[in-house]
């Protein structure tokens, strides 16, 4: 029996076939089971912040589990207010800020539509989401995706939810007084990397004061220093009203929150919201060493440097295939001119580099933050060598009139 014959098997199958095996890691490196080394340019979907078994984040899961680990949220511990304090000080909520814990992004999510719902009463059953942007899997996370395809073999929705395009006049047009809230990925990670339009979150914050809704915006794959900035709402120095963060928080550890600003602070009581796991002092403890750890080596800075150095390299690679990089610090999607991008991420495993396709026509980047030369050389060299192939093939291809591109699984 091999792996795959096991995995075919024993696991759901909502994921598809499991693309390789892993059995361990270290820094910007992966090994499967025959001991090849992978490059890994993917750091679990951005989560990895600090790499694979990063020292701090192995001695903090260590010293915390020896130490106290679940104690449940009817008591406090000392990594957990720790951590809600740092949250607030790297989001700039100032003392009215709170937060809420979860073990998840999605879970982030489900505590903001909560608060969108307590802000918005009988008198704002309206909630505004962005076409294509990505919330959760979760049942109301789901509802706030704009994605049919994603959504259809589950209808209904919760209700409430309408999508609108990314774009301000889109906003002024859908918004009134009977909206509860403006939902924002800043960077559509999973729709393809795709920023907002420059200003756009400086023009929501204006519209949807305006108009008394709450300005939630989604940095779970943005957040933790990813672009370049601690969260990617401080690119345009506006306040939002509420925060969600997950992947990079926790390096590797599955933890989420909720961080709220001023008077939406305030919308939570008593009952209306709760979570066994979120919080605990384990993970709360390892996030907090994770972000320590962000700061000590001046990460943030580091992915907006490595990702403009990253993106000059890619975009210095001669072939016909790239058409361009976008996205922000180490967070970066490169354009295909052909629907090869699947094809492209094997060729890339093939060569020792793990990367991922959101859609048919882009790769996205999202390694650790601690990248340097080293790891953009090697990676240049390999990704180089894996277009090759997929150049190839596509002249093989044109040929034979066979064809290289393959559907990407959602
Ligand atoms: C990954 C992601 C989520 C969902 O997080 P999970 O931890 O998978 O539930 C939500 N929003 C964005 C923007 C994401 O990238």
């Amino acid at each position: 029996m091999t792996w795959q014959d096991d995995a075919g098997r024993d696991l759901v199958k909502s994921f598809g076939a499991r693309m390789q095996m892993f059995v361990r890691g270290e820094g910007s490196y992966l090994w499967d089971a025959d001991g090849k080394r992978y490059l890994d340019f993917l750091a679990g979907i951005a989560v990895d912040s600090l790499g694979h078994a990063h020292p701090v984040f192995v001695d903090a899961i260590a010293t915390q589990a020896a130490t106290l680990s679940h104690v449940s949220n009817y008591f406090a511990t000392p990594p957990q207010l720790a951590l809600a304090a740092t949250l607030k000080r790297i989001a700039g909520t100032g003392d009215s800020g709170r937060v809420y814990f979860g073990n998840s992004g999605a879970e982030a999510n489900e505590a903001a539509f909560k608060l969108a719902r307590l802000h918005g009463g009988a008198e704002r059953p309206r909630i505004l989401a962005l076409t294509d942007a990505f919330h959760g899997r979760t049942m109301g996370t789901l509802a706030l995706t704009g994605k049919p395809y994603m959504q259809e073999p589950f209808l209904p929705m919760t209700p409430g939810v309408e999508f609108i395009d990314s774009t301000v006049e889109a906003l002024e047009a859908a918004i009134d007084d009977r909206v509860a809230a403006l939902f924002v990925e800043p960077v559509k990670g999973e729709a393809g990397v795709l920023p907002l339009p420059e200003g756009y979150l400086a023009a929501a914050r204006e519209i949807t004061e305006r108009h008394g809704a709450l300005l939630i915006i989604d940095e779970i794959q943005t957040g933790a220093g990813r672009t370049g900035e601690w969260f990617a709402f401080q690119h345009e120095g506006i306040t939002p009203d509420a925060i969600t963060v997950a992947k990079g928080i926790g390096g590797g550890f599955p933890i989420g929150a909720l961080i709220t600003f001023g008077a939406a602070s305030e919308l939570f009581y008593p009952g209306t919201h709760g979570s066994t796991f979120g919080g605990n002092a384990l993970g709360t403890a390892v996030a907090g060493a994770v972000l320590g750890e962000i700061e000590r080596a001046d990460l943030v800075r580091n992915a907006a440097e490595r990702g403009a150095q990253l993106r000059q390299a890619i975009e210095a690679i001669d072939s016909d295939l790239i058409t361009g990089c976008r996205g922000a610090g180490l967070l970066i999607g490169v354009g295909l001119r052909h629907p090869v991008a699947k094809a492209l991420v094997a060729a890339a495993q093939e060569h020792g580099i793990v990367i991922n396709a959101p859609n048919d026509e882009t790769i996205r980047l999202v390694p650790a933050l601690t990248i340097g030369d080293v790891e953009i050389d090697e990676f240049i060299e390999l990704f180089t060598a894996s277009l090759r192939t997929v150049e190839d093939a596509l002249v093989l291809d044109a040929s034979t009139g066979l064809s290289t591109s393959t559907e990407v699984p959602a």
